[in-house]
Order: C-alpha cells, then structure tokens, then sequence
C-alpha cells in the first residue's frame, strides 16, 4: 500500500509575511488529515517562515529545485545542504524549470543525485508537451526522462524517490489529463519503465502523483485511481481548494 501525498508547489508567489498568513489559514484544516502526507512548497525566502509554523505539525515542506554543487561561485544557486536545513522534499526537473531554465535530464540527474545525497526526497517531475503528446511521443519522452533523469541510481536511492507525472499541456492551463487516461500512462509507460531502471517491488513502492489543473472540484477523479498516489498542485495550492484536495485524498 502506497501513502497517499499531496503537495502543494506555490512557485513564485508569497513572501514571507503573505506565507505566514497562508500557512496559519491552511494549518488547523491540513492537520486534521494525518492519513495523508501533506507537504508545502513555497520558495525560497519563505522557507524558513514555513519551517518554523509547521515544526511538530506532521507537515513535510519542500523547495522548489536547489543546486548540484555545495558550495562556491554559483551566484543565484542555492545548495542542497542550504535546504536541506529546513525541507525534507525538493521538487525537481519541474516542467517551467525545463522550459524556462534550460533544465535538461542531465541536470536533473545531478540535482535529484544532490538531493538524496543530503536526505532529501525528490519530487521528480517528468511529463509530455502538447505537441509530443499529439504526435504519440508521450512514451518516449517519459521514458527518456525516466532513464536519463534517474541514470546510475541504485534500487535503494530508487526507493526514496516520488515521481510526479505532469503533463505539460496541463500544467496551469485548467484543462486537466483525463483520470483514466493519466492513470493510463502511469499503468502502461511509467511503472513499467521505472521497474526496468530498479525493479519490480521498487516499481510499486514509488509514489507518483499527478499534477495539472488538479482543483478542489476533479480531485476525487485522480485519487480514484489504482496507480496514481496523489497530487503535486500548483495554483489550487494557493486557494481554499488545496484543503479540498487534500480531503478527497484521505477518502
Ligand atoms: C504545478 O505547478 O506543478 C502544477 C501542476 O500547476 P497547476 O496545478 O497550476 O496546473
């Protein structure tokens, strides 16, 4: 049996004041619902904020990428250990990132690579654009990103990592993949290609979430299916709704 987990990722919205207003909203309804994993993404500068209001709540809180490297001349670059200070998750190889960024499989190796290296569990993000997806590209892409993204991992590191299938087309647009059909690639593309890259049991044992457009109001339609284990949320994550969320995940 797979926990069910919902994240919330804010991208870049919230200061550190307008994250504490949010976070003492969302608290006293997100703690009620221990059955699933709950955990909060807001960027870097609240960080810390977050870290403090939601210490002994049971509430996991992530960062949104960090850097390879430890330490040095990365201007602008935040190190694994630097998060690792306050988070337990990092999401990584987010579809804005790989579109905006120039992130590349390979940097998202490294990343994810960094990450457990310092005890932090990546949310990896992989997912196809409109144009591959209409062109019946959705399983290649998935499995490249799969195998050059998680390339020279062992079973073990294998275990401690949650994949987040968000397909590119859905991210932020309100038009969400279809429940059956995301469960679909899950079933067919995803587990398959993660059991090929470790193996069976650590196949099933991995958690992968859904992400795009998932609101208070289709919620129910994904956790409804069999191989997906819950939800990376963008903008619903910021409203009312992600408490919504994170109910029909508990159901
Ligand atoms: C995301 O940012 O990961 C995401 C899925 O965004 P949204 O829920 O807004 O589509």
């Amino acid at each position: 049996m797979r926990t069910p987990l919902v994240a919330g990722n804010w991208k870049m919205n919230k200061t550190a004041a307008e994250a504490r207003r949010l976070v003492t909203e969302q608290l006293p309804a997100l703690q009620a619902i221990a059955a699933v994993q709950r955990v909060l993404c807001p960027p870097f500068p609240a960080l810390m904020t977050v870290a403090e209001l939601l210490a002994g709540t049971g509430i996991g809180l992530g960062a949104q990428n960090l850097h390879w490297e430890a330490s040095g001349a990365f201007t602008g670059e935040v190190s694994p250990q630097m998060v690792g200070e306050f988070c337990q998750y990092v999401i990584i190889g987010h579809s804005e990132r790989r579109t905006y960024f120039g992130e590349t499989d390979q940097t998202v190796n490294r990343r994810i690579k960094a990450a457990l290296g310092v005890g932090l569990i990546p949310i990896v993000c992989i997912g196809e654009t409109l144009a591959e997806n209409e062109t019946s590209q959705t399983a290649a892409v998935l499995q490249r990103q799969l195998r050059d993204g998680l390339q020279d991992l062992t079973i073990e590191q294998g275990g401690k990592l949650v994949i987040a299938y968000e397909p590119v087309w859905a991210i932020g647009t309100g038009r969400a993949a279809s429940g059956a059909g995301a469960n679909a690639v899950v079933a067919d593309i995803i587990r398959p290609t993660l059991q090929q890259v470790f193996d069976h049991p650590t196949a099933q044992a991995i958690q992968v979430l859904y992400g795009g457009s998932v609101t208070g109001a289709n919620a129910a339609e994904f956790f409804g299916q069999a191989e997906i284990d819950g939800a990376l949320v963008g903008g619903a994550s910021l409203k009312p709704d992600f408490i919504q969320i994170v109910q029909a995940a508990a159901r």
